[in-house]
């Protein structure tokens, strides 16, 4: 087409040259020609100069336009010109979603190029490794993450396996990091904090420590004693009685802490309770007859009832907890002291609370006294029978009805310890007609 539209032209052009020789000779028609290509010519250099000018920024808004065979070109041009912003558009979306997606990541990603250095890094590797991305594009990773541990991983070359972090930049952050080739050249720098999963993890370890240790001591008097029993069978009688008594007495203390790790699981596995109207202040009464029972005239125990208002909670779970208070109270608290429960209504808030005139605790141990096996005196929880779970029940007991354990104490004065429930958990005294607990 190319050629027979440039052939067409030229044909044209000699055939008005040759209109001129008949009137004014042949050297007049081969000027004119020589006029006309040179015509031509110039033309052709024209556009061409248009096309290098529009080539050092080629918008689609400014692509000349022309005549004949330079026309057809810049419509072929407009057209490649327009499919190209398109696919470009294309591709750039595509790239910014992807480069969200990579900020929106809930792991730190950095992109490493062939010589390790940064190329690009999202917010959370910066949280993670304090790298900053306008500072540090194109520092070399090496520099920037420091730790013996990290240095080796990268040199070492084996990255089947995530390195853990410990203590960056003096932080109490756990990092998994892991370095993931991609591109033949190129790495991808993950990093995941894990500091919950191994604070989780140490704690469950403890927890079983704990459970072993605690039932080991009784298992090992239970075992000795029957070796014994089993060694002197003509042992006489009031010995082999107060060793069955102590052996019981073990047994006993094994069958609680089992006891309490069973509702401590319960607890924990979210079981739904049933929810009841509970008539608080009958079981504040009926807390300290319980109370009076353990203490055995050890104690003077007193109830104050101030309010006649319910709760809304599951009987077992509340008896439970505020059982645990009360047993605590009696067993730090030296024969002769004074135990109060208390019931009351406080800016619309139900308050169960266990008073003393005990030991007391030292302020450094109160935030830690609802961890599991928390004790400050081990010698004297075991002597009185303790497991060192009870507040750890109580917490979660209360966290189930939204109540907040709350503790008041002074060391060799006494102990207060409240349960306060939330507004919505209180029901008017009218509403407990139909309660049955
Ligand atoms: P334990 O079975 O050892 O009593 P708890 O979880 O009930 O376990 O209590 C944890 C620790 O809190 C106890 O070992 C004790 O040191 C302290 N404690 C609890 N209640 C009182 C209280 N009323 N007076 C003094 N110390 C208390």
């Amino acid at each position: 087409m190319f050629w027979w539209r440039s052939a067409a032209v030229l044909f044209g052009l000699a055939l008005f040259a040759l209109f001129w020789a008949p009137l004014f000779g042949t050297t007049v028609a081969l000027v004119v020609f020589v006029i006309e290509l040179l015509a031509l010519l110039a033309y052709h250099l024209r556009n061409l100069k248009r096309l290098a000018a529009w080539l050092t920024d080629p918008q689609l808004e400014t692509i000349p336009e022309s005549l004949g065979t330079w026309d057809e070109s810049y419509t072929r041009l407009y057209r490649l010109v327009k499919v190209q912003g398109k696919n470009q558009r294309m591709l750039t979306a595509a790239l910014e979603r992807f480069v969200s997606a990579g900020e929106a990541m809930p792991e730190g990603v950095v992109v490493l190029d062939e010589n390790d250095r940064i190329e690009w890094c999202n917010p959370k590797s910066m949280l993670h490794m304090g790298l900053d991305r306008k500072k540090d594009v194109g520092q070399h990773i090496a520099y920037l993450v420091r730790q013996p541990a990290f240095q080796g991983y990268l040199t070492a070359q084996d990255y089947s396996q995530p390195v853990v972090l410990r203590n960056l930049r003096g932080s109490e952050t756990t990092l998994s990091v892991q370095l993931v080739p991609f591109d033949t050249t190129r790495k991808l720098l993950l990093s995941r904090d894990i500091t919950q999963l191994e604070r989780v993890q140490t704690v469950h370890r403890d927890f079983v420590a704990n459970v072993s240790h605690e039932l080991r001591t009784p298992l090992t008097v239970v075992g000795g004693f029957i070796e014994t029993l089993l060694d002197l069978p003509d042992m006489d009688p009031s010995t082999r009685e107060s060793q069955l008594n102590l052996m019981f007495e073990q047994t006993r203390r094994m069958q609680r802490l089992v006891d309490d790790l069973l509702t401590l699981s319960r607890l924990e596995n979210g079981v739904e309770a049933r929810e009841e109207k509970v008539n608080a202040a009958q079981l504040a009464k009926l807390l300290a007859s319980e109370a009076g029972g353990l203490s055995q005239g050890r104690h003077e125990v007193s109830v104050s009832v101030e309010s006649t208002a319910g709760l809304r909670g599951n009987y077992d779970e509340l008896h439970s907890a505020f059982g645990n208070l009360v047993s605590n109270a009696v067993r730090y608290t030296p024969e002769g002291g004074e135990l109060r429960i208390k019931w009351r209504v406080e800016d619309g808030c139900g308050v169960f609370a266990v008073e003393d005139t005990g030991i007391g605790i030292e302020s450094q141990h109160i935030p830690r006294l609802t961890e599991r096996f928390y004790r400050i005196d081990r010698g004297r929880s075991r002597a009185t029978g303790g497991t060192g779970l009870g507040l750890a029940i109580v917490k979660h007991i209360a966290q189930r009805h939204q109540a907040k354990l709350e503790v008041k104490s002074e060391l060799g004065h006494g102990s207060c310890f409240s349960i306060r429930f939330p507004a919505n958990r209180m029901l008017e005294p009218a509403e407990l007609a139909e309660s049955t607990k």
